[in-house]
């Protein structure tokens, strides 16, 4: 194995701050037995998608990276964690949406030839993506946990990945869809806190250190985007040996990227910036 650990970076889209508590009881049991050690991020301004994914991966801000909306997009240019992780000789794959896809590997994305795909000098190794085409309000299109969860763990049964990352976007969607202080997201949530369970053992189990964060919050009316704790605070669940700041700390989602790089043993490239919070 060429780098010093393996880590899953787990992407729950648009879960606020203050849903994870009260819903995700698997993870907060985790955190009482001492499995894992949570605190609170916040994300990039603006508060969206697009802007997130590109700052979670880059370690600079959407100023930067210039990724402003979810509407116009391109390969961004600045290293990202699969650029390195590459360039240090480990294996990643990803089961996101495709504009991970375009941000790291490139634009536009094209349904056959990018929906899936591995190719062995990176910077994705190993490439599941979906669209999510023909997503709106009352047409959800989104792809099951569960088969998500299955898929990351099945890249790292059947190519040994270094790193993997998982987005999913249920809680995003659901949230646009019937905002988050209703039945529909109580349920919605217990549902995703239950399929984590059948497979995050799994993965330490296998040897991974693994995050489980947001890429930002929501509103209670399902909106997000602006300057504003409940669209950009998130909870982060970390399971691993490494050590960390005070429980209190807010993190910067900047120190996303180099934290993960420096947990792989990967250097960290001079754009990253912030620093890393967990050693
Ligand atoms: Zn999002």
């Amino acid at each position: 194995m060429p780098l010093s650990s393996k880590l899953l970076l787990i992407i729950l889209d648009g879960l606020p701050w203050r849903n994870w508590k009260p819903f995700m009881g698997n993870l907060e049991g985790w955190v009482q037995s001492g499995d894992a050690k949570k605190w609170r991020m916040r994300s990039v301004l603006p508060s969206t998608s697009a802007c997130c994914y590109a700052s979670i991966h880059t370690g600079v801000s959407p100023q930067e990276h210039g990724i402003g909306s979810n509407e116009f997009r391109f390969r961004v240019s600045q290293p990202d964690i699969f650029s390195e992780v590459a360039k240090a000789g480990g294996k990643s794959g990803a089961v996101t949406h495709s504009y991970w896809s375009e941000f790291f590997n490139r634009y536009p994305f094209d349904h056959v030839r990018d929906i899936e795909y591995e190719e062995p000098e990176g910077p994705i190794h190993h490439g599941r993506f979906h669209t999510m085409a023909g997503y709106g309000h009352t047409n959800q299109m989104t792809p099951s946990d569960v088969d998500l969860f299955a898929t990351l763990t099945m890249l790292g049964v059947r190519h040994g990945i270094d790193y993997g990352i998982l987005h999913t976007c249920t809680v995003d969607s659901m949230g646009h869809r019937y905002g988050q202080d209703c039945v529909e997201m109580d349920n919605a949530l217990y549902a995703l806190d239950a399929s984590l369970a059948g497979f995050l053992p799994r993965w330490r189990a296998a040897g991974y250190e693994v995050i489980v964060t947001a890429d930002h919050g929501q509103t209670h009316r399902g909106h997000h985007g602006g300057h504003d704790d409940e669209m950009q605070d998130v909870a982060l669940y970390y399971f691993g040996p490494a050590k960390g700041p005070k429980e209190d700390l807010l993190l910067d989602q900047l120190q996303l990227a180099p934290t993960i790089l420096k947990r792989l043993g990967v250097p960290v490239p001079k754009t990253m910036k912030a620093k890393p919070f967990l050693s």
